[in-house]
């Protein structure tokens, strides 16, 4: 296994099923094109031979499916079939929710419990200028089927300045009502972001401020979290917890244990890092062979891992998997 100078290893798998996605988020995408896969994306065998040879080589046992959008692809039933045999002790997807409704069956019959569903807004008409595709209502449906079958539900939110931080706190109630805990994510230096810092400033509505609102209305205290947890645990007595991602804020690099496995079979250590590992070309070859050479990738993306801050990357969120 490998570990770096701060204890660090890799032991949280984030698996970017496609880079196609339904929707083209402003701070995602910046041309308003809505994604395709990419010509060279693996196959479901191929990714999930590639998931079999991490966590072999590896003390990774949780996994979380995203992309783009991962209920968009034919990969999916496939991919969930390969890997359900596999020693990970929790599979989760993040998902944008809008094929939920569709889906959910599917989800339910391959074991997955926990989901994130990304959601910016209620409001119908920031919805569509933020997602610039799908619809509210369709998300809001997908995430009620959900609860009633029993799935434990996070929620993303992005707040916005100027887009959708009036959303805050009703957000906050929806998902307090509903047992859902919101996590708020701090804007993210990624993609097109990275180079109009302009742009990223004019956005971006941290932590502090985001605690702010919410102390207007509740009374929170900080709660536990595990220990290479990305977000900030509150709890609202009697309420229900939320949790803030604070990647500007508070960044978590020191006790940071994921791992990205991108569409198209290339490992990435760190979110800021544009650096990149081919693990493809490992999948034809013999086992052993493959096995020592995936050390050394390791090595390589855990040696991309920041020490204390956070700084983006010129990669987008949708390609290396958000
Ligand atoms: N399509 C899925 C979804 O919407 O959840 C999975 C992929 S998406 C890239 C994963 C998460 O990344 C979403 O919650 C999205 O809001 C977030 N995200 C994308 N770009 C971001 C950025 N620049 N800063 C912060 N979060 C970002």
């Amino acid at each position: 296994m490998v570990v770096d100078r701060q204890g660090r290893s890799f032991r949280n798998l984030r698996v970017s099923l496609t880079a196609a996605c339904n929707y083209a988020c402003t701070y995602c995408v910046p041309d308003g094109r809505r994604l395709v896969a990419a010509s060279d994306e693996l196959s479901a065998a191929d990714m999930a031979s590639a998931v079999t040879l991490l966590v072999e080589a590896t003390e990774i046992d949780r996994l979380r499916i995203t992309g783009g959008e991962p209920l968009v692809s034919a990969k999916l039933e496939p991919f969930l079939r390969l890997i359900s045999g596999l020693e990970i002790k929790d599979i989760s997807i993040t998902s944008n929710g809008q094929l939920l409704a569709q889906r959910l069956p599917l989800l339910l019959e391959y074991g997955i419990r926990r989901l994130n569903v990304s959601l910016d807004t209620l409001d119908a008409q920031a919805f569509r200028e933020i997602a610039r595709s799908g619809d509210l209502g369709s998300v809001l449906h997908g995430l009620e089927l959900a609860r009633v079958a029993g799935v434990r539900i996070k929620v993303n939110m992005v707040p916005l300045r100027g887009a959708n931080e009036n959303q805050i706190l009703p957000m906050l109630e929806y998902c307090l009502e509903r047992g859902f805990e919101l996590r708020f994510i701090e804007l993210m230096r990624m993609g097109h972001l990275a180079r109009d810092t302009a742009n990223f400033s004019r956005q971006y509505f941290g932590m502090d401020e985001i605690l702010e609102l919410i102390g207007s209305q509740h009374t929170y205290i900080q709660a536990p979290a595990p220990l290479d947890s990305t977000a900030l645990r509150y709890e609202i007595a009697g309420l229900g917890h939320f949790g803030i991602i604070a990647n500007e804020s508070a960044p978590f690099c020191r006790t940071c244990s994921r791992l990205r496995l991108s569409s198209s079979g290339w490992l990435y250590g760190c979110l800021s890092s544009s650096n990149r590992h081919a693990l493809a070309p490992l999948l034809s070859k013999p086992h052993d062979e493959a096995l020592s050479e995936l050390q050394e990738l390791l090595a390589g993306a855990l040696a991309d891992k920041r020490d204390s801050t956070f700084s983006g990357a010129l990669i987008p969120m949708k390609a290396i998997g958000g």
